[in-house]
């Protein structure tokens, strides 16, 4: 009998993308741009570039999908998770209101590559609620509703009986819902632009762990411990997945966890009633919990913190405290799919773009938003090399200062989400 999480990733079983066939790198390659990480934000650097007659070579360490990219729980959010006027008053005017702008628009350009190239992504864009779980909550929501919409933002505060109606729960009295959003299944988005960028003409390797980089006159060589691949500029994408010492991006970002799971597919009047329009969701809670169903009906809950490890008992303890305490009218279902994943973290929950060195492109700090990110933040790192331009990117790049005491930030968070979970589960908090 399984009795801690085993990895059983819901989106990699149900995904209509094939995996792809990818090889490992076995020789000495010459490429333009390098890519490191098959993840979204490497795929989208790799396929923007594809597209403009740029050749590319994208070396992934395992699979297509690995990282968080497969893993996530595939809301396709518009912004940053701060509200617009705190960005604004966190960067200043003209790059706060930039990241607002380039995000607020991001998941119209996933819906547009999902299109343009026919991703079988199980695609909804009915938009996401973000749930009021008390009076503070229900405020906040307001406050945000207030900023959205004085930059324009389709943004509906809805309360009373047409909340009760779009959530399927009389728990939430505000909900706050921007249609500029939607669903996926990530891991079928992630194979689905790994095929369009082989198809466009990018070569892709997998299973081909990148070892380190050196200097070679003014270009770069990547190396693997079968290959290498030499190329002018290098595109570090392995984010909240990177373990090498000798990989910068490790010393940008401090690692989170969030787990999530899966019910058998639900059918009857109590199941239909939840979420009818299919948004997903998450609430005002300091240690979130998210809601959503896929295509069959199933009903997914998702929250902070290191599943692995924990008793499955536990992780399907929490799942039905939520469970119960929203949609009490369900009764007993069964988990059938639990997983976690790795997030990127920083102390100001912005993200970061830099060059770590001349040539050296990277990313990192989605903290939880890598969807809508990733992608437009690898069509910027393709237009800032062909065209010396980083204008598209959400933020310029800049020079950030590493974070200190990385291991610190991680432990205070994972406790934090435990003892909050503790609280739930033991419905001191609920
Ligand atoms: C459980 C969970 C839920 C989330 N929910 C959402 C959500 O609903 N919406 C949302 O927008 N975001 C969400 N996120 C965040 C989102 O998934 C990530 O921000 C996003 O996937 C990051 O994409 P990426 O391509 O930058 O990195 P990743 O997808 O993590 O890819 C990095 C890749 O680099 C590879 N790699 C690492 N080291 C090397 C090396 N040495 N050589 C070669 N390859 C290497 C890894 O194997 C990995 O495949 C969630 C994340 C998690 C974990």
């Amino acid at each position: 009998m399984q009795t801690t999480l085993s990895e059983r990733c819901l989106w990699l079983q149900t995904s209509a993308e094939s995996p792809g066939h990818y090889p490992a790198l076995a020789n000495q390659e010459e490429a333009e741009v390098c890519v490191v990480g098959g993840g979204i934000t490497g795929l989208s650097t790799a396929l923007h570039l594809a597209e403009k007659g740029i050749k590319a070579i994208l070396l992934e360490a395992g699979d297509i999908p690995t990282g968080g990219s497969g893993r996530n729980v595939g809301l396709v959010n518009a912004g940053l998770w701060i509200p617009p006027d705190d960005i604004v008053a966190a960067l200043g005017e003209e790059k706060g209101e930039r990241v607002n702008a380039i995000l607020g628009g991001a998941p119209a350009k996933v819906f547009d590559l999902i299109e343009r190239h026919d991703i079988a992504c199980d695609a909804t864009r009915t938009g996401t609620l973000h749930l009021g779980h008390n009076t503070k909550g229900c405020q906040e929501l307001a406050r945000r509703h207030a900023q959205l919409q004085n930059r324009g933002a389709p943004v509906t505060l809805l309360e009373g009986e047409a909340c009760e109606r779009i959530t399927g729960t009389a728990r939430i009295h505000t909900a706050l819902l921007d249609k500029r959003a939607g669903t996926i299944n990530p891991c079928a988005y992630t194979r689905g632009l790994a095929r369009a960028t082989a198809t466009l003409g990018a070569t892709l390797y997998c299973q081909s762990p990148v070892t380190g980089i050196e200097r070679q006159k003014d270009r770069w060589r990547v190396l693997t411990q079968n290959g290498s691949v030499t190329a002018n500029k290098v595109v570090m994408a392995t984010n909240a997945y990177t373990e090498d010492d000798w990989n910068q991006v490790r010393q940008h970002f401090f690692t989170g966890h969030y787990y999530q799971l899966a019910s058998a597919p639900l059918t009857g009047e109590a199941a239909d009633a939840i979420l009818p329009e299919k948004q997903g969701a998450w609430d005002t809670r300091t240690v979130l919990s998210s809601i959503r169903r896929d295509k069959a009906g199933r009903l997914l809950l998702g929250s902070l913190g290191k599943g692995e490890g924990k008793p499955l008992v536990y992780l399907n303890r929490w799942a039905d405290t939520i469970k119960n305490y929203y949609f009490p009218k369900l009764g007993n279902i069964q988990w059938e799919y639990t997983w976690t994943g790795k997030i990127a973290f920083t102390p100001d929950h912005t993200l970061r773009i830099f060059e770590p060195a001349p040539g050296i492109l990277s990313a990192t700090g989605y903290n939880g938003r890598g969807i809508t990110t990733g992608t437009v933040v690898g069509q910027g790192f393709a237009h800032y090399i062909a065209n010396e331009d980083d204008s598209l990117l959400p933020l310029p790049l800049s020079q950030p200062t590493p974070i200190k005491a990385r291991p610190l930030w991680s432990c205070a968070y994972e406790s934090g989400f435990s003892l909050y979970h503790a609280g739930q589960c033991l419905r001191v908090l609920i």
